[in-house]
């Protein structure tokens, strides 16, 4: 088995977090990095990781242990996700959608102000989707992208929720939407239409679950991209859907809340990309060594532009690790500006790296190491989509870094 990616007791992780990870690589390892070259090549949906996920209980890793989960914290969450990583990109990636469906209305939402009574309605029906994951193995998506500024926070989502008797009736579309056909429940972010002659708030923003075969539901369109193929990131559309009120994953409002006050939420699509980076690099040391499997036993570690170009990956894969690690440490409510600051840094280290660890992982192991019969060249394209993920894309991070760090709060020129 693998080394950890953080060491237990080098990276002070707490029992919980070092149980986590060591179940997550166990399970990498024997399931999920056998099949992983079958959903890229297919670009087909890992269902039978997931039934093996509702088996071993990390289909509820972050619903609350009070309501039948592993309970997992934001950071046990990202460490455990990252070990996962390593084995099967297109897995971690989508469990994160479904994932952080329980992790933004479980313990996030406990770090948010909301009146005692909503409180209340919302444990209650959070309670209602969790027991769908737990009891039935249910699976859930987060559509959010639109194709416009929107999943970029930029404006109000285009897709809209209308209140009527009993629910909402919900119509768009999502681009990009992990999971497409597949998850049990899409988890939507849309805007409330509350005025018809007023203009669409991010301040309405609503996270509805809407259900795979709720009537004027479809999947839409070709899926047949560059990486992370097993995402199966196909359309959808809601042709005025009709969900109830307990569709709700949040009150009406609180995602606004979330995203203004828990920013690092949006540092969830990280984890899976730090698990390629280091998986890159196991795969450089083993081929160089004449131990990779599938391969004959030729050593070329004895080349010394070899071992400066490890040594390089190395240095950028310790750099991406130890700035990440303290982001996702430093998770939590109301950061301040230079915590905020770090995490944008941090996701944009993790993407960008990511990609520049497998793409000279490839350039030094050689040729024969971009055959398809081994797992490098499936790193490398997985590793260089990371960086398009809204809405921390790498560009989207650069942009809002530089800007914040020159202007203090209300400056302009
Ligand atoms: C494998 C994969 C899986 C995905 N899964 C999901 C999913 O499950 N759910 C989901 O919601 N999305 C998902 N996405 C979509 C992803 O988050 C982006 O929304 C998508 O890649 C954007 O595509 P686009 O062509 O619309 O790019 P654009 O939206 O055109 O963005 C292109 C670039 O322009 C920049 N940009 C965009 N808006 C702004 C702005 N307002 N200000 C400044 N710069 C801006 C960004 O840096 C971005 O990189 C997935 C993407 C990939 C590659």
């Amino acid at each position: 088995m693998p080394a950890p990616l953080f060491d237990p007791g080098a990276f002070r992780l707490t029992p919980e977090e070092a149980s986590l990870t060591a179940q997550a690589r166990e399970f990498g390892e024997a399931v999920l990095a056998p099949r992983a070259a079958r959903w890229d090549r297919e670009a087909s949906f890992p269902t039978e990781n997931y039934r093996d996920m509702q088996a071993n209980g990390l289909l509820g890793i972050g619903i609350p242990k009070d309501d039948g989960g592993l309970g997992a914290g934001f950071r046990a969450y990202c460490l455990t996700a990252a070990e996962l990583g390593r084995f099967c990109g297109a897995t971690a990636l989508t469990w994160n959608m479904h994932v952080c469906s329980t992790l933004w209305s479980g313990p996030l939402t406990e770090d948010l102000e909301m009146p005692e009574a909503v409180r209340a309605g919302h444990r209650r029906r959070r309670r209602l989707h969790y027991d769908r994951i737990l009891q039935d193995g249910a699976i859930y998506s987060q559509p959010f992208s639109e194709g416009g500024a929107a999943a970029a926070g930029g404006t109000a989502f285009g897709t809209t929720a209308r209140r009527v008797p009993g629910g909402y009736r919900v119509s768009g579309r999502k681009i990009f939407a992990s999971l497409a056909g597949h998850a049990d429940f899409y988890g939507i972010l849309c805007t409330e239409v509350r005025d018809e002659d007023a203009r669409l708030s991010r301040r309405d923003t609503l996270y509805l679950a809407i259900p795979r075969e709720a009537e004027g539901v479809s999947v839409e369109g070709e899926w047949d991209p560059l990486g992370m193929r097993g995402t199966v990131s196909r359309t959808l559309v809601f042709r005025d859907v009709f969900v109830e009120e307990d569709a709700a994953l949040m009150p009406p409002g609180l995602y606004f809340q979330a995203a203004s006050r828990w920013p690092h939420m949006f540092m969830t699509l990280s984890p899976t990309y730090m698990g390629i980076a280091q998986a890159a690099y196991d795969f450089t040391i083993a081929y160089l060594r004449g131990e990779q499997p599938g391969t004959p036993p030729v050593k070329r570690r004895m080349y010394p532009t070899k071992q400066i170009a490890v040594a390089e990956m190395r240095i950028m894969l310790e750099q991406t690790k130890a700035l990440w690690f303290q982001a996702i440490t430093e998770a939590g409510p109301d950061p301040s500006r230079e915590q905020v600051q770090r995490a944008w840094a941090a996701q944009h280290t993790v993407m960008e790296n990511a990609a520049a660890i497998a793409a000279k992982a490839v350039r030094t192991c050689g040729g024969q190491a971009m055959l398809k019969s081994l797992p490098l060249e499936r790193l490398y394209r997985d590793a260089r989509c990371g960086s398009l993920m809204l809405p921390w894309t790498a560009e989207l991070c650069v942009d809002r870094l530089g800007r914040d760090c020159l202007y203090e709060k209300g400056e302009t020129d």
